[in-house]
């Protein structure tokens, strides 16, 4: 964010006028636009509709013969796997398939850790004095409110284009012993859209860490979710691990929420076969398989990694006029005024809109006056707390383009008024 370019106070006061005006006219429409979660709209879930009818009776088997209408098989079907293999860089004999959340796989591996010693720990983190997780900034919500629950130490990061700051993860691993796991979003990251470059994933793999049961949280959640013709590629943090010698240092996550059905997908954990053997033996006391059923409609519907980057182009044309909306409004109505900057991304499925300090949290509140939701300020921090007060997060997928389109026009007023407003104090 550059600093404002202004003219002299009346220019300011004159805008700002401009801006209160516009903001009351906004709040007099009584809109009603919600732009604070990433899901799926409803034409992108039409796209999976397939689901229901792929699949028949008589047609309830696997490859190897088993009955997916019964108990078992608690790795998942390794057709599913075999078709995400590929894109979750994680050999399909380390994979394992689950429920439809891969969230409530990241919990459930949080909780197993507390409660069971992880392969290379030394005691449960239950029964360490503390246990604390590096936070690249700004990130997802929901991890920081996970680790949260368990009382687990958030420790921000700052993000750089490449990824995390690598100086600082570093150097913080290695000094403290207490450090047990950092998240990481590496592609399309939720929610500036940034891809880690193959030297950070790298280093991550490489770094010394004082503590030996250290683990990266790889949340691959939009892996396969590309906007250009130019798909990202990041390096292999699975196999890097290996080659530097600590093969259990990363659980991969991802899920079909944002490829399939959100509600119904198909959801993902890789790792070492050390760290599969674990999540097993813990899973093995909660179920007895996984909906394997679901499994079989997705492999029967979207057949194997080709048709997968197929239907994935499928959500890219319904959604890139969308992004593009979003950064044309922004342009046109905030471009050149230094009041906010945004980002650009490649992939994914959210901007990141940064605003003078202090401004975010009042643009938020604006927008909600004149009936357009926003993620709450913060909320890209953890504890919710963005010290400088600036990161908005955009979710463009979920309303019509018209919706849309009013909706960023709306929030660039009210950058302009709480921005304008700022000056003047
Ligand atoms: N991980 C990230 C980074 C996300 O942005 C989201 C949803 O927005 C999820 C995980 C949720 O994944 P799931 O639906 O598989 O639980």
């Amino acid at each position: 964010m550059t600093s404002p370019q202004l003219g002299g106070l009346d220019e300011i006061v004159a805008e700002h006028d401009r801006a209160v005006r516009d903001h009351a006219a906004l709040v007099a429409r009584g809109l009603s636009l919600d732009l604070t979660r990433g899901k799926p709209s409803p034409r992108q879930l039409d796209l999976s509709d397939g689901l229901l009818t792929r699949l028949g009776a008589g047609d309830l088997r696997a490859a190897d013969g088993t009955d997916c209408r019964n108990y078992g098989g608690l790795q998942g079907l390794p057709e599913i796997r075999e078709i995400f293999s590929a894109a979750l860089q994680v050999p399909a004999a380390q994979l394992v398939a689950g429920g439809n959340s891969s969230l409530a796989m990241m919990h459930d591996t949080v909780v197993h850790a507390m409660l069971g010693r992880l392969p290379g720990a030394e005691r449960r983190w239950a029964d360490e004095p503390r246990v604390a997780f590096l936070c690249p900034v700004p990130g997802y919500d929901r991890h920081f409110a996970l680790c949260e629950r368990f009382g687990i130490e958030l420790i921000p990061v700052p993000m750089t284009p490449e990824g995390p700051d690598m100086d600082v993860v570093e150097r913080l691993v290695r000094e403290d012993a207490q450090i047990k796991g950092m998240w990481c979003v590496p592609k399309y990251s939720n929610p500036d859209g940034v891809c880690y470059g193959d030297e950070t994933v790298r280093r991550l793999a490489a770094m010394p860490t004082a503590a030996p049961d250290f683990r990266i949280f790889w949340d691959n959640a939009y892996a396969v979710h590309h906007l250009t013709d130019t798909p990202v590629e990041i390096a292999d943090i699975l196999a890097l691990c290996a080659e530097h010698g600590d093969p259990d240092r990363v659980f991969v996550f991802g899920s079909t929420s944002k490829i399939t059905w959100a509600g119904a997908g198909v959801a993902f954990f890789g790792s070492s076969p050390a760290n599969v053997a674990w999540l097993l033996a813990n899973t093995g006391k909660q179920t007895i398989g996984p909906d394997k059923v679901n499994q079989l409609r997705h492999v029967r519907f979207l057949k194997d990694a080709d048709g997968l980057a197929a239907h994935m182009r499928g959500h890219r044309d319904l959604i890139r006029p969308k992004f593009d909306a979003v950064g044309r409004i922004l342009d046109k109505e905030l471009g050149g005024t230094g009041f906010a900057s945004w980002s650009n991304p490649a992939g994914g499925y959210f901007i990141s809109l940064e605003v003078p300090d202090g401004c975010a949290r009042e643009v938020v509140r604006r927008a909600a006056e004149a009936g357009i939701a926003l993620t709450p300020a913060g909320a890209t921090h953890p504890y919710g707390n963005d010290p400088r007060d600036r990161t908005i997060r955009i979710a463009p997928t979920y309303p019509e383009l018209d919706e849309l389109e009013l909706a960023i026009e709306g929030l660039a007023v009210c950058v302009r008024m709480v921005a304008t407003a700022r000056l003047i104090e």
